[in-house]
Order: C-alpha cells, then structure tokens, then sequence
C-alpha cells in the first residue's frame, strides 16, 4: 500500500497511486513499506529479469506474467540487449550509461514504461476512460514521454515547450513525433510559463470537465509519479549485481553512486535501493549553478527565493526539486504531520529550514556540491583527453563533482559515475569543449567524428519529416488542446 508524505490521504494500492500521480490533497505517495531485496539471489539474472522481481515487491497487485509483458514492451526499443551499459574509467571508477533509449537520455528508463503502468493501473481501478497526458518541457522530459506513450491505446499525449528555448535536436525530437496519438506545441513563452500553465489546467474544474465531456481524463507523466521513480531503482540494483559478476567488487563491498541531479527523481531511487539492502556507500548529489539542494545539504535551509539561471547543463535547471519531499519525510522518521508543516511554511514564505540532526542523518548518505559551466567544458575536454572518452555537460557535472569529494574526502570505495544523456544530444556544448562551437546538424556530424561512435535515435530524426510545427500564444493553448483531442 501507498502512503502520503503528509499524512493527510488514505492508504491506496499501488495502481491507485499510479494512476492519481500525486496525492489529491497535496504530498507525494510513498511505499508505506519499502521491501528489502536480496542481491545474492538475483546474479544470474539479466536486466529484464531483475526488473521483474524488483517491480513485484512494489506492485503485488500485478501478475508476475502482466509485470513481464509490460518490462518487455517497454525495453524493446533499447539499443543494447543489456538496456543500460558501462565505460570504464579505472579500476575504481565506471560510468553508467543511462542513455540507450529512443531519446537518448536516462528519463527513457522510467518513460518506457511508465505508459503501460498506467495503462494497467487505469484497468485495475475499473477505469474506463482515455487519458489525456500533458507535459511541460524544458527539453528532456517531453521527448521523452511523447516516445513512451506513442501509439499506446486509450491515451493521447500532448506536450508543451517553449518556443524558442529548447535545442535543436530537441526541437526537432518534439516536432518530428509520429505517434497517432502524439502532439508537440511550442509555445510563445518559456518553461515556467508553460509548467504553470499546465498546473493550472489540472487545478481548474470547467477545463477538466471539457476534457471529461470529451472521454478524457487528465493526467501528467511528471517525475513526481511513484511510477517513474520505480523503474530507476532497478538500474543501481542491476549496477551492482554486474559488478559483483564481472570481479569488480566482492559481495557486500560498498559502492558509491554520483548523479547529476535536478528533480531529485534519479537520486532518491538510489537511495531506496539503499534502502532496500544495496551496500552503497555514499549517494553523491551533483548539481550545476541552480544549487537549491547543495544549500539544502549543506545549511538545512530550503528555499524557493532564488534566481533562475539557464546553463549548459539544461535538464538540471531548476529551481525547487519536488522530489526532496520523500527524502525530507524519511529523514524525519515518517513524520507527516512535520512534513505537512514544513511544506504548509514553504507555500506561504517560499522556504524552511530543518532540524540539525536530520540533516546530520542525511549527510551520512548524501554529499552535495556544484560544478559551473567553465568546469563542464574543461571536464568533456579532460575526460576526453585522458581517456578518449566523450561525455555530456550532466555527465560532466557529475565527474567534476566526483573529483571534489575525492579532494575532501578519504572516502576510496568504488565509485559509479551516472551518466543521463548522450554526448550527441547536447553536441553544441561538446563541440564547444573539445575544439570549437558548432550548430545544429553540423555539431551533431562533428561529435560523431571525434568520438568514432553514432547515435542511430538521434541521427535518425535529422531526415525525419516535421508533422508538428504548431507554435501558438500561451491564451489559445486550451483550445489547441482541446481540438487535438477531438481528431
Ligand atoms: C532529467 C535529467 C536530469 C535530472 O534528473 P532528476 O531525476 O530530475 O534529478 C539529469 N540529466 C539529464 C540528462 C536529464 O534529462
């Protein structure tokens, strides 16, 4: 059963919580019990296999036979068999990579199959209306769930994005989008605009019977869903079982996990893999110049009140990370009436600060720090000379933020760098580091020259047809939406 973060909800099974995405009256859904796995059972299994058993202990409403279907609908588009894959750096170093999905970036893990939990969760409550999924995108997110939810039945997807402030092959991942059920919508504004439009849509009761008259329910595949956090667990759990096989470490030996983190979504299912029985030693929490969690980590002190900066590292560009609620409710013990409290204080000031103790807990496991835009270029230039390696500008936020806590630390265990997105993604940034900035298509043909490697997903959108080039003003949004459900 499922559980909120402020105590102020029933207890609902596992598709209930799928298929509400967020408490109805505020907080997130929880596990009421997190499970415990034991590893040593699971290393002769492949990746598909262990998601299957990790995915039962939380969903024990599916059938084993149903949770099996859905896991391999949804890795099949995968570019490797094994889904994720690694790159050495040193005996003591790897690099996880997260990013062999339709979309080249780690929200395709939980993004491919999050459609068919909600599909099954839908039929579970006895529901039987199609769901209208609205997203708003600073990049990553939108591409993403318009390819998990492409052509999936009784859903239409539709997602907004800002005109002028995504990237090229972002862009042209959104409106190229081919699905019989999928539609990309630039709009005249930027990201936040978009975030609260689609928030207000969801809180307004006419919008919603609109969409109701017409068969649909709304719904969102934001990274708040218990859904899209189960799917990455599986990932640091299979991490170490491929360690454990390949020599790298010995049963029980402790790893150290770095992630480059925004919403916090990545990060917290490391920690309940943790929780769950993983040895990890320290999760190391790898922000860029939007460092809301680093002041978090290390003052206590959360807080809304701050700038907006855009930077090379765009899908960590944030300003609050929903997320956090889960970590601060399980720091405190499972305290929700503190955690209704302290969020009730953040609406109305915009921030909290918690007690000394709970954060001294969290910093048995979390170490948090930041890396500017200068460090991420020299970082893609250094990896790539010293060991012919190509990495994103998140990536790279991780590796410098790695080297940091080795300067402060003694720490010496062995260490997993997560790496959320491909090189050629983001090749205006990597041409920028490794010798000089180039645009567009000719960035991307340049990536693929230096790193001797190529990207089928994303070279393949370049000669594929724009079908979505709608642009409209943030006032017609509803209505474009609207007449998108009705063909
Ligand atoms: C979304 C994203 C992140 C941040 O992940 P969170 O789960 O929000 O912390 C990091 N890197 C890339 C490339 C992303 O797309």
């Amino acid at each position: 059963m499922y559980k909120s973060t402020r105590d102020n909800f029933k207890l609902v099974p596992s598709y209930e919580a799928i298929r509400l995405g967020m408490v109805p009256t505020g907080g997130l859904f929880v596990p009421k019990n997190i499970p415990t796995v034991d590893y040593q059972k699971l290393l002769d299994k492949n990746y598909q296999e262990i998601a299957i058993e990790v995915i039962k202990l939380y969903l024990p409403e599916f059938e084993e036979k149903e949770i099996a279907q859905m896991v391999n609908a949804a890795y099949k588009t995968f570019t490797t068999p094994e889904i994720v894959s690694y790159h050495d750096i040193n005996e003591k170093l790897t690099v996880l990579e997260l990013f062999n999905g339709p979309t080249g970036a780690f929200k395709d893990i939980a993004l491919q199959l999050l459609p068919h939990f909600i599909v099954k969760s839908n039929q579970k409550c006895g529901y039987l209306d199609n769901t209208a999924i609205l997203v708003a995108t600073s990049g990553d997110t939108g591409p993403a769930a318009l390819a998990g939810f492409k052509n999936i039945e009784k859903t239409k997807i539709a997602c907004l994005y800002p005109k002028n402030g995504v990237s090229y092959i972002q862009k042209k991942q959104m409106v190229t989008i081919d699905g019989n059920n999928t539609f990309s919508l630039g709009v005249d504004g930027n990201f936040d605009d978009c975030q609260t439009l689609v928030k207000n849509m969801f809180g307004n009761p006419d919008i919603n019977e609109q969409f109701k008259a017409l068969g649909y329910q709304l719904s969102s595949a934001n990274s708040i869903n218990w859904g899209r956090l189960l799917p990455q667990i599986i990932y640091y759990i299979s991490t170490y079982i491929k360690l454990i096989n390949s020599g790298k470490i010995k049963e029980g030996e402790m790893v150290n996990f770095v992630v480059p983190t925004g919403n916090f979504g990545n990060i917290l299912s490391g920690w309940y893999a943790k929780q769950m029985g993983i040895p990890i030693n320290k999760l190391i929490s790898a922000s860029n110049k939007n460092d809301v969690l680093v002041e978090f980590f290390n003052t206590g002190k959360y807080s809304k009140n701050r700038e907006f900066h855009k930077t090379n590292s765009p899908s960590m560009d944030i300003v609050i990370s929903s997320n956090l609620e889960r970590f601060i409710y399980e720091a405190y013990g499972r305290d929700g009436q503190k955690i209704s409290e302290l969020f009730k204080q953040f609406d109305q000031t915009g921030q909290f600060t918690i007690k000394e103790d709970v954060l001294a807990k969290m910093g048995e496991v979390i170490y948090s720090n930041t890396a500017n835009e200068l460090e991420v270029l020299e970082t893609i230039n250094n990896i790539y000379k010293k060991h012919q390696y190509l990495i994103d500008p998140h990536t790279a936020v991780a590796f410098k933020v790695q080297e940091k806590y080795r300067a402060q630390s003694q720490d010496d265990c062995y260490t997993v760098i997560v790496s959320t997105a491909t090189p050629f993604k983001f090749s205006e940034t990597v041409t920028e580091a490794i010798e000089e900035k180039s645009f567009g298509i000719e960035a991307l043909t340049k990536v693929e020259k230096i790193s001797k490697k190529e990207n089928i997903y994303i070279k393949n959108i370049l000669t594929k047809k724009d079908s979505n080039l709608e642009t409209t003003d943030i006032d017609k949004v509803v209505s474009y939406l609207l007449n998108f459900i009705k063909r």
